[in-house]
């Protein structure tokens, strides 16, 4: 006889067996030059789902040569995609907004399928990226040249050309948001694409294809599921692409940028991040714990803007502890197609161990593990890849756990006393992504956000990404800047045209 826990885990199964079957995308390979192949050489992998362990889908691993062909379909098509007035790109990239946001609840659910993620923050990727393309479909017609003063005598102007191929490699954190972060800026901007999903998530971005693909001429934005090594590397050295934009792990964006060195490369990467959240005295303590519980438990942890490091004054820390603690514990942890759960599964069985890892090796250096911490007791969730909301103390900030980005639900908790003092460890890591500061004091919110040394602060809030915001790292968490005006920038090459008159 089953037992309980074999039962609960086996509608949970059941449950995503039938959402697979009206969610997954009909097409699962590579898509090239606007039709589906499989990859050159026949290899395949599997895309499991990571709360059930269960396969979902066979997608072909695309290796060298098949980067090849999707980066010549991208050449080809760049002439007459950049040739299109940016009123007609603008047009081209409001249907693709619209077509997602038509099918917003099918995206969704396919992310929560393959990444694990809970359904209320999947349909929030999927309006973010709708979002993302209209925002950029609104900015292009804006995107001017100058006109430089000169003695008269001439005439100098700068236009704003697109690069041509780019070569686009995203996470799995945020499947369809990280496909929208590179493809709406490049495309704006004329380019043509070559778009590598993650290895862990690829159906989401097929999807995608699918939706648009009589929206856009063959070979403007192509797609090559597979590995990193085998299908991202190649796109980061070939000669015809123009332009790089990067996201994902510190160590392989320093890999990127040695690629596109040799072929003088445009890069843009978006690397990781080990976020500092630093609580004034005067904070407003329940805007603080919710903001706390928003940064480092949102997505799972898996983000690269998560806080992660809690810098509390003194005076409140018992207080601010308790209450931090109550909130980790009362988060709802479940199958993630459930519409009240809060916590999902995380990616894969590889990143559950990795997290676990550091939260032993914090344990075995004496640090004490305030909540959390192992997988939580629950039948239903016996086979997926599920971590407590986890938050440590006593831990020494040279600490590996405390300087590595983890990139799953687990925060570490510092007292501060001196102002300065804090800010110099806040400050004492590789990264620079994001920051979160809890003040009622605007001029104290300021003189902090100066202090920080990251690409985004956040103020009495965290994790929020309105459209326009530049996000980017400082330090080792990039080069570059997504989501804002100067992104077009990032895409965009300035020409000089100087006329004798
Ligand atoms: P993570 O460790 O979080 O999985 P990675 O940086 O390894 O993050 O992966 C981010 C993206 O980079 C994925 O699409 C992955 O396939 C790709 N990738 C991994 N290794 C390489 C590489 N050597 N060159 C180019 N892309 C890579």
């Amino acid at each position: 006889m089953a037992s309980d826990s074999e039962t609960a885990a086996t509608s949970v199964a059941q449950r995503h067996r039938e959402t697979a079957a009206s969610v997954l995308p009909d097409h699962q390979q590579l898509y090239i030059d606007g039709a589906w192949h499989d990859s050159n050489s026949g290899a395949t992998f599997e895309t499991a789902n990571p709360t059930t362990g269960e396969t979902l889908a066979t997608i072909p691993a695309g290796g060298a040569d098949d980067v090849d062909d999707a980066v010549r379909a991208a050449s080809r098509a760049f002439e007459s995609w950049r040739a299109e007035s940016p009123a007609s790109r603008q047009r081209t990239l409001e249907t693709i907004a619209d077509r997602i946001q038509n099918d917003l609840d099918r995206f969704a659910r396919l992310d929560v399928l393959d990444n694990g993620k809970p359904l209320t923050e999947a349909r929030g990727d999927a309006y973010l990226a709708a979002e993302h393309f209209r925002y950029f479909a609104g900015l292009i017609r804006g995107h001017e040249g100058e006109r430089v003063p000169t003695d008269g005598s001439r005439r100098v102007e700068t236009l704003k050309e697109p690069y041509g191929v780019v070569g686009a490699i995203i996470p799995w954190n945020f499947p369809l948001l990280m496909a929208a972060w590179k493809l709406a800026p490049a495309l704006a901007a004329g380019n043509t694409v070559v778009l590598k999903p993650a290895e862990q998530t690829p159906l989401s971005a097929l999807l995608l294809m699918e939706t648009i693909d009589d929206v856009l001429d063959n070979g403007v934005v192509n797609l090559v599921t597979g590995f990193g090594p085998d299908a991202g590397e190649p796109l980061t050295k070939h000669p015809d692409v123009a332009k790089l934009a990067f996201t994902g792990s510190t160590a392989i964006g320093k890999q990127v940028m040695k690629n596109a060195a040799d072929t003088v490369t445009d890069v843009t990467l978006e690397l990781g991040g080990k976020n500092p959240i630093i609580v004034h005295p005067d904070a407003d303590l329940e805007t603080a714990v919710r903001s706390t519980t928003i940064a480092i438990f949102y997505n799972t942890g898996e983000c690269c803007s998560a806080g992660s490091r809690l810098f509390v004054h003194e005076s409140i820390e018992e207080q601010f502890i308790d209450q931090l603690t109550a909130a980790a514990e009362s988060l709802t942890i479940g199958d993630p197609l459930d519409d009240d759960t809060q916590l999902g599964a995380k990616v894969s069985d590889e990143q559950r161990e990795r997290t676990l890892s550091y939260v032993d090796a914090a344990r075995n250096s004496g640090a004490t593990i305030l909540t959390g911490g192992g997988v939580p007791d629950k039948p239903a969730l016996s086979n997926g890849c599920f971590v407590e909301p986890t938050v440590i103390s006593d831990i020494d900030h040279d600490h590996e756990a405390v300087q590595e980005e983890i990139f799953g639900p687990v925060l570490e908790v510092f007292s501060w006393s001196e102002y300065d003092e804090m800010i110099e460890l806040a400050n004492d890591v590789d990264y620079g992504l994001a920051s979160g500061i809890m003040t009622s004091d605007i001029d104290r919110a300021y003189e902090t956000a100066h202090d920080l040394e990251a690409g985004t602060v956040w103020v009495n809030q965290y994790n929020d990404f309105p459209a326009g915001m530049p996000f980017g790292g400082y330090k080792q968490s990039g080069i570059g800047r997504e989501r804002g005006k100067e992104t077009l920038d990032a895409y965009t090459q300035t020409k000089s045209i100087d006329i004798s008159l």
